[in-house]
């Protein structure tokens, strides 16, 4: 995990229609580019999330997310942006059939030198504080990317997925209880972004 930070060789224009793909980065060097501003824009196939290829169904094809994603300061505090668009598909949880989940959105998030600087950010503001998301002691500063993304990817996908209107005949096992709404297991990743 180095040097793929600064992954950005120029893209090739083919006559075809084909997006070159580079891999999605995953740490980017703040020294590098806090200041400077960072693009990564790409295809990634949702698998290639280690964690939420857990919770991805076989039975259905994942097709590749498009991530539109840059650093920018603003009121000079430091912001992680993207666009996400795409869809992912899991096992709904009544008829154990692939439902589809929708990630296309705008996340921002500040990130934080310390509680100080979230008085320059709005109340609906996401921020994490970057003591608590770079976590590795190497020399320069390094923020987790991929996993950032990942984490937002977690958080906006369901628990129990199940297909809004699911088809399955309920009446051959009599009454589903409603299951109770269990502790996301990734709560922790929620808990971790401070909302003013
Ligand atoms: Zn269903």
């Amino acid at each position: 995990m180095s040097s793929t930070s600064t992954n950005l060789e120029s893209i090739q224009n083919k006559e075809t229609s084909t997006v070159t793909i580079m891999n999605m980065p995953e740490q980017i060097s703040l020294d590098k580019w806090a200041d400077s501003g960072f693009e990564w824009q790409g295809e990634i196939a949702p698998a290639s999330f280690e964690r939420l290829a857990k919770l991805l169904t076989s039975e259905h094809e994942q097709s590749k997310l498009n991530l539109d994603a840059s650093l920018y300061r603003h009121n000079n505090v430091l912001h992680f942006a993207f666009k996400l668009t795409g869809e992912i598909w899991l096992t709904c949880q009544r008829c154990l059939q692939p439902v589809e989940t929708d990630l296309t959105d705008n996340y921002d998030i500040a990130l934080l030198d310390d509680e100080d600087q979230s008085r320059l950010i709005d109340s609906e503001q996401d921020y994490l504080l970057l003591d608590e998301i770079i976590t590795e002691q190497t020399p320069e500063r390094l923020l987790p990317f991929k996993k950032l993304v990942e984490d937002e990817i977690l958080l906006k996908t369901p628990l129990a997925p199940k297909h809004y209107d699911c088809e399955m005949v309920i009446e051959q096992f009599g009454e589903i209880p409603e299951e109770e709404e269990s502790e996301n297991p990734f709560a922790a990743l929620a808990a971790l972004k401070g909302k003013l």
